[in-house]
């Protein structure tokens, strides 16, 4: 098979450049023409050498997922439903406001973490995306969107991006690390340090050896302010406690700049939206100089729960604003088109991975 060169951040494709016995300046030149100028045909990147340019067309590719699907919301919110080369699918959503535009990427084929109120959850997990395919979300998008007509009114253009799609981007770290590195690159997109997003669940070894190797911003879902109901919420939290989650979050402050973090809270109806849970995490969040998004939960068929009435949100928000943390409650975009966040599902091949997972974990002998 032909090495994919949307695989590779710049430092690693100066590597393969230098590998195949050529200066490490073309790497600058070939990460141009992929990323800037969207070029996938190899023969079409003049300035490089013929030798190389041959070498190139024999051995590698510029391989993207492809638009399987295209909905566009009344609101100017696209899902792009993205079909891989081995039949899988994710969605990616572009997100246009007045000043930006956000684009919220997949990270996996389904999810492994099983949070209750998550349909992507009930997708089950059936593998990683590799950098090429996260990456390739991007690149894609921003091809469709350039050539999008004048009857969509919104801005065209991507200069947010968030790792807020299926699947839990630190359990597919070195990828979404490599994919991150382009996004912030400026011989690629370019996007700063606060354009780009990686948003967890909280699995916190990982979220250590992030703050080593990347600059992105962060997301933290949190949605609880109690072991007891995070570990029904986001069942994760058994293994990483919110102890150990703060504490990493601390870290993350420690470090010199600006680094903020974001907590993230979907408001659930008389599960975690009573005022007495709005002091509880006044009280677990007050001294951090953090930021909170209230995110008013978006259904789907089947669900337990239902979203907090706006009345409520406001009253919950603002407790948050009397203890000056700053919050904002996140517009729901897009659910006309099921492109709210959580409701995104793709086509996962092969389900079985998780009950697979969950089968080896248990003791032997308990029945399934
Ligand atoms: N696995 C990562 C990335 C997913 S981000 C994470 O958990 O952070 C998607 C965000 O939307 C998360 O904060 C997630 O908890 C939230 N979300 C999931 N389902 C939702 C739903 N039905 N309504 C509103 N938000 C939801």
């Amino acid at each position: 098979m032909k090495t994919n060169l949307l695989d590779f951040n710049h430092k690693s494709l100066k590597e393969f450049v230098k590998n195949i016995g050529e200066k490490p300046f073309h790497a600058d030149q070939i990460f141009k023409w992929i990323h800037q100028r969207g070029v996938s045909d190899i023969a079409q990147m003049t300035d490089l050498s013929k030798k190389l340019r041959e070498y190139l067309l024999e051995h590698c590719e510029v391989y993207a997922p492809e638009i399987a699907e295209e909905q566009i919301a009344k609101d100017g919110t696209i899902k792009f439903k993205v079909r891989l080369r081995d039949g899988n699918c994710v969605e990616s959503v572009f997100i246009p406001e007045d000043d930006r535009g956000t684009l919220c990427i997949s990270s996996q084929v389904g999810c492994s973490l099983n949070c209750s109120f998550c349909s992507t959850a009930r997708q089950g997990f059936n593998r990683n995306l590799t950098p090429g395919e996260i990456i390739g979300q991007v690149w894609m998008v921003a091809r469709r969107l350039e050539k999008l007509d004048e009857n969509y009114i919104h801005s065209k253009k991507i200069t947010n991006v968030v790792m807020m799609g299926m699947g839990e981007p630190l359990l597919n770290f070195d990828a979404v690390v490599t994919a991150m590195d382009i996004m912030m690159d400026d011989l690629a997109y370019g996007l700063s340090k606060r354009r780009v997003t990686l948003s967890t669940s909280g699995v916190v070894p990982m979220m250590h050896r992030l703050k080593e190797v990347s600059e992105s911003s962060l997301a933290v879902s949190l949605h609880a302010p109690t072991n007891e109901l995070r570990n029904i919420l986001v069942p994760i939290n058994k293994k990483y406690p919110i102890e150990e989650l703060m504490a990493v979050c601390r870290e993350y402050f420690k470090i010199g700049g600006k680094r903020r973090i974001m907590f993230e809270y979907v408001m659930l109806e008389g599960v975690n939206d009573s005022i007495e849970q709005a002091h509880q995490l006044v009280k677990l969040l007050g001294d951090l100089n953090c930021m909170v998004n209230l995110i008013p939960f978006n259904p789907f068929p089947e669900t337990i729960y239902k979203r907090s009435s706006n009345t409520r949100i406001r009253e919950f928000q603002k407790i948050l604003d009397a203890a000056e943390i700053t919050c904002i409650t996140r517009r729901t975009r897009g659910d006309d088109i099921d492109a709210a966040c959580g409701q995104l599902v793709g086509k996962v091949a092969d389900r079985t991975s998780r009950s697979r997972l969950m089968k080896k974990k248990s003791s032997p002998g308990v029945n399934q």
